[in-house]
């Protein structure tokens, strides 16, 4: 048996091991299981160094364990080390390998390029700085970062070369990196520096937070017409990302973004 899995602390609410374990059916990949794998951060360097021994091939890694990710590696890619924090680990060769699949998941789910684009980020965590490089790198016109502890949009903006913005403007492209929707979908006008009515025909509104029924934010942005990517199908663009890393296999990105649509809200 092969072994795959999803490393966090909480991680009873990934949807991970739903999606993977379809797209390893999918493809044929009979001996192969993905699991999930509750870590306490005391024990996350240690316990990824054994899981290689134990058959695994490789693991994503979410909260909060993205930065202890990239420390524990032997490689990283250029996103990982850009945006100093790695979702995926891929072990070869005795060799652990990090890498970021947030930013491509978010590129391949934009339904244009952001090239010659304003773009605003809201949120300095790691999917905000993901978001950020990402843009920035794909050639974006403008990225502006708001955090609502100013000084973590601040550093992130010194160390990424884009702009830490305490009262952004309306933007082309808003991509939501905080995780405000996610349990009070009413409070996100209140938190976030958002007008509804300026969510208009012509931008495109990106919600990295998902939840069954969808967000308050992407519902008022579609009602004003403006584009939306739901977080949805970043959850599907990285894993289908990293299921290439690990299997070398095209992912079935179809299975998995039914497995992950299809999974009841905890
Ligand atoms: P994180 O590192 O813990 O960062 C959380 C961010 O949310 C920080 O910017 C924080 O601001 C902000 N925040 C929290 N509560 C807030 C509030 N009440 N008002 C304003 N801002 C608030 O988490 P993360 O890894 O960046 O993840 C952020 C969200 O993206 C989560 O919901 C996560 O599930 C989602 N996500 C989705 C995908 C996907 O594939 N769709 C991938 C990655 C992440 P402060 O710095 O001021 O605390």
């Amino acid at each position: 048996m092969i072994y795959l899995g999803v490393c966090g602390w909480p991680v009873a609410h990934s949807r991970s091991p739903q999606m993977h374990n379809a797209a390893l059916a999918a493809v044929g990949l009979d001996d192969w299981r993905y699991l999930r794998l509750p870590l306490p951060p005391d024990l996350f360097a240690e316990t990824v160094r054994a899981l290689p021994a134990a058959g695994f091939r490789g693991v994503n890694v979410t909260i909060p364990h993205k930065e202890a990710a990239l420390a524990v590696a032997d490689q990283a890619s250029e996103a990982a080390r850009a945006i100093g924090a790695a979702n995926t680990l891929t072990f070869a060769d005795g060799v652990i390998v990090a890498d970021n699949t947030d930013a491509p998941g978010l590129l391949a789910a934009l339904p244009f390029t952001p090239v010659g684009r304003t773009v605003l980020v809201l949120g300095a965590g790691g999917a905000g700085r993901a978001a950020a490089w990402a843009m920035k790198t794909a050639g974006a016109a403008d990225v502006a970062v708001w955090n609502r502890a100013p000084e973590r949009a601040v550093a992130l903006a010194a160390e990424l070369g884009v702009r830490a913005a305490t009262a952004p403007g309306p933007a082309q492209i808003v991509i939501n990196c905080t995780s405000v929707g996610l349990h009070d979908p009413a409070a996100t006008f209140k938190a976030l520096p958002l007008r509804a009515d300026e969510l208009g025909a012509g931008s495109l509104v990106v919600d990295m937070v998902y939840r069954a029924g969808g967000t308050h934010l992407l519902e008022a942005a579609r009602t004003r017409g403006a584009g939306v990517v739901d977080g949805l199908e970043i959850l599907v663009a990285q894993g289908a990302a990293s299921f290439e890393r690990w299997t070398g296999l095209e992912a079935p990105r179809e299975a998995m973004r039914a497995a992950a649509t299809t999974i009841a809200e905890p």
